[in-house]
């Protein structure tokens, strides 16, 4: 077990001040206190290191804004103090643990990839709009989505919210050689038969300069913000080398085809629009606002979006199944819609996906 900075305890004094809400922490009140090193200590002289208090909740929010890299309590174990506890804060610490740890999965680049490794194995698009629809109701836990439902569907849509990347596949081949240290020219001529993702993937692995992560633990807002630093980069290759350091060589593998807005889901956006809502899709080509739509569907206001003409039958539930109207609109819809994938080169072209490994 490694170190433990966390620590928890009842506030000796009513001076310590939150450093989540700014509060002051009540005297007697229950605190987590988290060593970290002293900032000012910027010659590394070895300062000792200081300890920033929060209100218990306030901590779990805290975990939420940092980065997947930063420590954080995932079990009681982690947690100087815990024992000591009576048995009503014991479960209510207990229970912020189990939260987050499910809002951390919920939110994982990991928990995306294994969704559109299902969605992408199933052939109906009801089918696809159900698993979509069924994970935002459930969550990888079974008991909710608890991760940030805008982000899964721009992950889910990189077709349709589309940032330019403006990177060939002969740039990408390029710059990832000079960082595996791969020959060039072979991963040039790979490119006539392979896939882009699959021959990164595979060079990855067998990079002799770079290891792949054994865990996936990058998130999909850590992720985003690389992949947002990618688009307007001068030096894309630095934002590369940032993003590999964070990567399992599967997950790299759904870098790549993110940049390339192809998930290889073989699903229009329509289908996955729906497993949102019934009305999502048709309120997305009104607005061309995803976070508009998902605020609209979470606070019910869909209806109340101009122009939109509400489909009857399903009261759009919100992450509700696509409804039996899908067949209808279906046709007429064809023609404008936006396609969220490219047809892949071979007839399998999952046959690499992982099956949720890490
Ligand atoms: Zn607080």
């Amino acid at each position: 077990m490694s170190e433990q900075i966390f620590f928890i305890h009842p506030a000796a004094s009513g001076r310590s001040i939150c450093r989540n809400c700014g509060q002051f922490i009540a005297k007697k009140m229950l605190r987590i206190g988290k060593n970290v090193p002293n900032p000012c200590d910027l010659e590394n002289e070895g300062w000792g290191d200081i300890t920033l208090y929060y209100h218990v909740p306030c901590m779990f929010e805290e975990f939420d804004k940092e980065k997947a890299k930063e420590r954080k309590i995932k079990s009681p174990a982690d947690v100087c103090g815990f024992d000591q506890l009576k048995q009503d804060e014991k479960e209510t610490v207990l229970k912020l643990i189990h939260d987050t740890n499910i809002k951390r999965e919920d939110n994982s680049l990991h928990q995306f990839r294994c969704l559109c490794n299902k969605i992408s194995g199933e052939d109906s698009n009801a089918g696809k709009t159900a698993l979509v629809s069924d994970y935002l109701k459930k969550g990888t836990s079974g008991s909710g989505f608890k991760g940030d439902v805008y982000l899964l569907m721009k992950f889910l849509l990189p077709g349709v919210v589309k940032t330019n990347y403006r990177l060939s596949n002969t740039d990408l081949v390029k710059y990832f050689s000079e960082i595996f240290g791969t020959s060039h020219k072979a991963m040039e001529e790979d490119l006539a038969q392979t896939e882009v993702w699959e021959i990164i993937r595979v060079c990855y692995e067998k990079s002799k300069t770079v290891t792949p992560l054994e865990e996936s633990m990058v998130s999909l807002r850590e992720m985003d913000g690389l992949l947002t630093g990618l688009s307007t980069a001068t030096q894309p290759i630095r934002i590369l080398k940032k993003i590999i350091k964070r990567c399992t060589s599967n997950d790299l593998m759904m870098v790549v085809r993110l940049i390339k807005h192809d998930l290889g889901i073989n699903s229009k956006a329509k289908y996955i629009f729906d497993g949102l809502d019934p009305n999502a899709y048709e309120a997305f080509q009104i607005s061309e606002d995803l976070k508009d739509v998902v605020e609209r569907v979470q606070s019910k206001t869909l209806h109340s979006l101009p122009g939109i003409k509400m489909k009857t039958g399903n009261d759009s539930e919100s992450y509700g199944a696509s409804g039996s109207s899908d067949k209808k609109t279906l046709v007429k819809r064809q023609a404008e819609d936006v396609r969220q994938t490219t047809p892949s080169k071979k007839a399998k072209p999952d046959s690499t996906t992982d099956d949720c490994k890490p």
